[in-house]
């Protein structure tokens, strides 16, 4: 797979790599296809000196990226194939949903958006706590996705964390759902974690470490 880079043909996988004045070796560059700064700082601090990530600004990608398919899955390939055909840069997307049981896997695909189109955490939280209000299962999930592009190919690495879902908020940390989702094994919610501790065991920590073993091998 070949790419031009100001007027240069070079293998796509490196037009991403940068020599930096701070690091004796090259450093590569990684488009992650989010303009969520809370998920680029998350999975920076997992990425460790060898990779940096850079988002959708920093390419020039202002507009809103498509994610119309049904599965997460799906969402995730059709957002790093439309940076790779618009822009020409390998890059890697994730697409996250939560999954409750005792809802057949909703709010799923509908996950950011499932209290009102505002996108608001309060609302959305307010939904799960009514759609639970008569069921005495509150297991749940959530699940990432993460769709690589490289060289001309396509990889997934998905991640999950299993957990319940909390009657009542509690922390002011993380982002989303965090305040009720207790993961299985704590007696805390996301939120009241620090976000090194909730990348050990999130559902984007676990699918961030596969691709990394996979970029690094
Ligand atoms: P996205 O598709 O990856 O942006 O995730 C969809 C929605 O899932 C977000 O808008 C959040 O509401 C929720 N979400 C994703 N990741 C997390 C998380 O780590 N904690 C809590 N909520 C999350």
């Amino acid at each position: 797979m070949w790419a031009f880079l100001n007027g240069e043909e070079r293998p796509s996988y490196f037009i991403n790599e940068v020599e930096t004045p701070h690091y004796s070796t090259i450093m590569k560059k990684i488009v992650f296809a989010t303009s969520n700064p809370n998920k680029i700082r998350e999975v920076n601090e997992m990425l460790g000196d060898k990779f940096e990530i850079i988002g959708l600004k920093d390419i020039g990608c202002t507009e809103e990226v498509p994610e119309t398919q049904e599965t997460i899955e799906g969402n995730a390939l059709q957002k790093a194939r439309y940076v790779k055909d618009n822009y020409g840069v390998d890059c890697f997307s994730e697409d996250t949903g939560l999954e409750i049981d005792a809802l057949d896997g909703a709010p799923g695909v509908y996950t950011a958006r499932y209290g009102g189109l505002e996108r608001s955490a309060d609302k959305n939280m307010a939904r799960v706590q009514t759609e639970l209000a008569n069921k005495s299962n509150r297991g749940a999930q959530f699940k990432t996705v993460i769709a690589l592009v490289l060289n001309g190919e396509e990889h997934l690495f998905p991640g999950i964390a299993r957990g319940t879902m909390r009657k009542e908020k509690s922390g002011e940390g993380g982002f989303g759902y965090d305040p009720i989702f207790e993961p299985e094994g704590y007696d805390i919610t996301f939120a009241e974690m620090d976000s090194k501790e909730k990348n050990k065991i999130s559902h984007r920590g676990k699918a961030v470490r596969a691709l990394i073993a996979f970029l690094e091998k």
